[in-house]
């Protein structure tokens, strides 16, 4: 499996390389898989979804107790990415062009781009939510109603950073007009010699 940097990022946005990117010490697999398309004006994509690929992210929380003091209880709430991988489509479609598939090439790149976005996003969330994870309760019961509270909470904010980033970015369409180091090509394509 090739590892992508950013000096290999376009190898990894083709499907026939088996590619995954790494961000910190999360490693994310890109999976591709074949989609047969009437035409290019089939590609379509995404004013409600991701057009060309999709970030499955799976998490977490667990809480570690500190030991007993005379106060009470004192903990940590700890959010995690427990998995995670690029779902990544390959368009094809009858009598395609050189400029098809030069327009497929952009379009994958801009598509993987977008979804390291979303990994990049995931991990901000849980980076912020592990700064703010510790606690104190007086009691036992306390103590796990808060973790759940806290955990909760933390992933409920997981959740709809990735939705705004979707927002923001439209998906990808309006990747642009985002700044560094999420914003980039935009997840378009120009299709010609329309049959
Ligand atoms: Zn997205």
């Amino acid at each position: 499996m090739l590892l992508c940097t950013l000096l290999t990022f376009a190898l990894c946005a083709d499907p026939n390389v088996a590619g995954a990117v790494t961000v910190g010490d999360l490693t994310v697999p890109i999976v591709w898989k074949r989609v047969r398309l009437r035409s290019c004006l089939d590609v379509g994509g995404g004013s409600t979804t991701d057009g060309s690929g999709f970030t499955r992210l799976e998490t977490g929380w667990s809480s570690q107790e500190a030991p007993e003091t005379s106060t009470g209880y004192a903990g940590r709430v700890t959010v995690r990415i427990n998995d995670a991988r690029i779902e990544m489509s390959a368009f094809s479609w009858d009598h395609m062009t050189a400029a098809d598939v030069e327009g497929l090439r952009h379009l994958y790149r801009a598509a993987l781009w977008h979804e390291l976005g979303h990994v990049r996003t995931a991990i901000g969330s849980v980076a912020e939510a592990n700064v703010h994870g510790a606690f104190t309760a007086p009691t036992a019961t306390e103590y796990s109603e808060t973790a759940v509270a806290i955990g909760n909470a933390a992933l409920a904010r997981f959740g709809a950073a990735q939705v705004e980033y979707d927002r923001v970015a439209e998906h990808g369409l309006r990747q642009d007009t985002l700044p560094p180091p999420l914003g980039g090509a935009n997840t378009t394509i120009t299709c010609t010699n329309q049959r």
